[in-house]
């Protein structure tokens, strides 16, 4: 899908489609390998009015393509309803991130299908599809440019946006004040030519940066690790904000948003084999939950 961009619309802007569909930690290298299998700019888009932003994955089936031999899902089905949390949770290498993968189409199923709002992904848009959806992932990719302009990035069109809407989203994004605190504030450069941002202070960039972008459905990766305790509490809330009357799909690392989820589901070899509320999968005396979460260690903070 890749390959044909850069036809339809010039290189840069599928060097820019490029890196938005890196969002979700995939290798650059993974990307290039990849055949082409639906031109760029074409599909459907759905009605802005109507648009709901509902999820369904319905007996999919999935091998990567470099090890077909290893199936990652068999008969996958999972429910993402309009306007909720779901967090997804499993042991690890079961497949959450691919899950993401699958969603943002850098991949497609074997067979069975993903729906948005009841149409199978693959009949949609894929640029329109990707301005619907907005990730923040573990370590999020920043690039060497200003911070300005590493959260405009998220906007549809970058260049229309303003200084005002910028120091917006950050300030929601609990990122106003260390940005300021920096001689050159909302210019300075960042990443490998510019000054080091702590793992907290990258999240929330990412988080001002998908506030902009302003899409119904939210696709998080939560870290693994937990930051230090200021950091902690400064990203959850601006999470926290970014969440609000979103779809979103959360791969959980945290008890707390585990509880808080209006829906937690388990993942085990290729399948969803649980899902419900933390309270109710944690009565089930033999469940996968229950094992999951006993022995997998969740960031209690
Ligand atoms: P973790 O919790 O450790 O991050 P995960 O549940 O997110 O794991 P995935 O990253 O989705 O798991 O990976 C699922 C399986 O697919 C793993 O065995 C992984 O090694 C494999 N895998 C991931 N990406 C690729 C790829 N591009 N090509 C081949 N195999 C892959």
């Amino acid at each position: 899908a890749f390959w044909v961009g850069v036809s339809v619309g010039g290189l840069s802007s599928f060097y820019s489609e490029l890196m938005k569909g890196l969002g979700a930690g995939s290798r650059l290298w993974e990307l290039l390998e990849r055949e082409p299998e639906l031109p760029f700019n074409e599909g459907a888009v759905l009605n802005e009015k109507s648009f709901q932003g509902a999820l369904e994955f319905k007996n999919v089936h999935f091998a990567y393509p470099a090890r077909p031999e290893v199936p990652i899902f068999q008969d996958f089905s999972l429910s993402i309803p309009s306007g909720s949390v779901t967090a997804l949770v499993g042991p690890s290498g079961a497949g959450k991130s691919t899950v993401i993968s699958l969603l943002l189409r850098l991949y497609d199923p074997a067979s069975g299908t993903i729906s948005l709002d009841g149409h199978d992904i693959r009949q949609l848009n894929p640029v329109w599809l990707r301005s619907k959806i907005g990730t923040v992932s573990q370590e999020p990719i920043l690039f060497s440019c200003s911070i300005a302009e590493n959260i405009a990035y998220g906007a549809d069109n970058p260049a229309s946006v303003t200084a005002e809407q910028i120091e917006q989203a950050a300030a929601v994004a609990n990122a106003a004040a260390f940005i300021q605190n920096f001689p050159q504030g909302f210019s300075t450069v960042v990443g490998e030519k510019g000054v080091l941002l702590s793992g907290g202070q990258k999240q929330r960039i990412a988080i001002a940066r998908a506030l902009l972008k302003n899409p119904k459905i939210l696709l998080l990766d939560e870290a693994t690790s937990a930051l230090d305790a200021e950091n902690e509490h400064l990203v959850q809330q601006a999470l926290d904000r970014l969440m609000e009357g979103r779809t979103v799909f959360i791969i959980a690392h945290r008890l707390s948003t585990i509880k808080n989820a209006n829906m937690v589901a388990v993942l085990d070899q290729g399948r969803i084999i649980e899902c419900g509320k933390h309270e109710e999968l944690l009565l089930k005396p033999d469940g996968m939950y229950r094992k999951l979460m006993n022995k997998q260690s969740f960031i209690s903070a």
